[in-house]
């Protein structure tokens, strides 16, 4: 009867709310706890009085999307037309809801690469198509032989995350020509590329599915401020796509939201001509840096993270139990949230690897470290 029946409550709202039964500090799911800019509080405090608070365009407040072509120009040297290659959406969820729904038909297939974040499958699954999970290497490096292998004329979409949720990896420019290779031989096949955290990179360099040239025509593009801005409960993100793919999106978008919050899309875009978007990696490298050390007389082994806000760690050395188990006694017994790596596997595959948000203020971060030292 159900549409879905292998989909169960996200993790993410599983541990958070265990987290705030036990009182234990969250540091799974992600989001940042500290405060949010100033300026850009005053900015919607000086908006909430003004006449702001009727429908959009459908497609998002001109100067945002005006802005955001600019922040994708200076950030990539690529040229994007904000009226019909860009689109505002209700967060990176929903553009990546709208272009599976819109792009892919009953019976295509859709491969997945595993770990994975969560918001993938359930769109492929409510269109009738099949979520093909590939998994990654052991490093979390994509296996460009296993995927293609996959790859066949059912298949309509691949689906990359970079930087990637949970490992922190983020893909090269060798993936980049693995994958060109590999598209050439599939001309009907959609990359979607979830770029979330296409900020927060550190020692590397993020590549965009933007600056490919061979991937522009066939790609769906999604950020989130929510990321970019430490406001996740805006909920204000964007795809970037080819116009004859913004087209086919733009007909399901209009009938799942028609237009994103006007206040937060007005005030974000006034906060992109003052905001310095290279502050946003080297902010959490620091808190990177500052977690990681923390932890260096603990037990776990912590993982490398190229990106993104969160630390995968090895509790191998602690317990033997499996993941899930270890997140629970992790909150009840040591205070401590954190979100376990086999939901991320359409196998729930366990590798006693957890995920630790790094999001948060220095004291927070001393606390947990605090209790996960001693363990
Ligand atoms: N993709 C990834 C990889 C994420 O981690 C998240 C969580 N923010 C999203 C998409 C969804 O982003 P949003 O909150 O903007 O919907
Ligand atoms: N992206 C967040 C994470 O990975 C979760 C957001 C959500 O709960 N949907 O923790």
């Amino acid at each position: 009867m159900s549409k879905l029946p292998n989909i169960s409550t996200s993790i993410f709202t599983v541990m958070s709310k265990m987290a705030a039964e036990y009182n234990a500090i969250n540091l799974s799911q992600g989001f940042p706890n500290f405060p949010v800019d100033e300026r850009l509080t005053d900015i919607i405090a000086k908006l909430a009085k003004e006449n702001v608070h009727q429908y959009t365009p459908m497609s998002g407040y001109a100067p945002l999307l005006s802005k955001i072509a600019t922040l994708v120009n200076n950030s990539y040297r690529r040229t994007v037309h904000p009226e019909t290659e860009l689109l505002v959406t209700a967060g990176a969820t929903q553009a990546i809801f709208t272009t599976i729904t819109a792009l892919v038909k009953n019976n295509d297939d859709v491969i997945i690469l595993d770990p994975s974040y969560d918001c993938y499958e359930a769109p492929v699954l409510l269109c009738n198509a099949n979520p093909v999970r590939v998994a990654l290497n052991d490093d979390y490096t994509p296996n460009w032989e296993i995927i293609e292998k996959a790859c066949s004329a059912k298949t309509k979409m691949i689906i990359i995350n970079n930087p990637h949720n949970p490992t922190g990896k983020i893909l090269t420019e060798s993936d980049f020509e693995a994958l060109e290779i590999l598209l050439e031989k599939y001309p009907d096949i959609v990359l979607l590329s979830d770029e979330v955290y296409e900020y927060i990179t550190f020692e590397e360099k993020h590549i965009s599915a933007h600056t490919r040239e061979k991937l522009l025509n066939r790609s769906v593009m999604v950020s989130s401020f929510g990321k970019s801005f430490h406001v996740t409960g805006w909920k204000v993100g964007y795809l970037v796509a080819p116009e004859y793919l913004i087209e086919e999106i733009k007909k399901v978008h209009q009938f799942l939201v028609f237009s994103v919050n006007s206040i937060s899309q007005i005030a974000i875009s006034e906060y992109l001509d003052i905001v310095s978007i290279a502050e946003i990696g080297k902010l959490y490298q620091e808190k990177r840096d500052y977690f990681r050390q923390l932890l260096k007389n603990s037990r776990f082994e912590l993982m490398p993270c190229e990106g993104t806000y969160f630390q995968v760690a090895s509790y191998a050395a602690i317990s033997n139990e499996n993941d899930v188990d270890f997140c629970k006694r992790l909150i009840i017994e040591h205070g401590v949230a954190a979100i376990p790596i086999s939901t991320f596997y359409a196998d729930g595959k366990d590798l006693k690897l957890i995920r630790f948000c790094f999001a948060k203020d220095n004291a927070t971060l001393e606390e947990a470290a605090k209790r996960l030292c001693v363990i």
